[in-house]
């Protein structure tokens, strides 16, 4: 499963970052981004925000996405 954040619809409320801090972070810009591992995806759009999520962390990517306000939290399965 891989992840990734459309940072033009993120409200900043940090919720994803709560169910998920070892996929999700805030940064100074006030906007989530994911992470794999300790390196975080900063560049918005594209495949170089996108982060590849271990396997024991998906439900609570999915959670984060479904809960996410913004619904900019976009999964791709496989
Ligand atoms: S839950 Fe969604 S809107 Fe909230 S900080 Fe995370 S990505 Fe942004």
């Amino acid at each position: 499963m891989k992840v990734w954040i459309d940072q033009d619809l993120c409200t900043g409320d940090g919720l994803c970052e709560e169910i998920a801090p070892a996929v999700f972070t805030l940064l100074d810009d006030g906007l989530a981004y994911v992470k794999e591992g300790d390196v975080v995806k900063n560049d918005p759009g594209g495949s170089a925000g996108m982060a590849l999520v271990p396997e024991d962390l998906e439900d609570a990517v999915r959670e984060a996405s479904e809960e996410c306000p913004g619904e900019c939290i976009f999964i791709e399965e496989g």
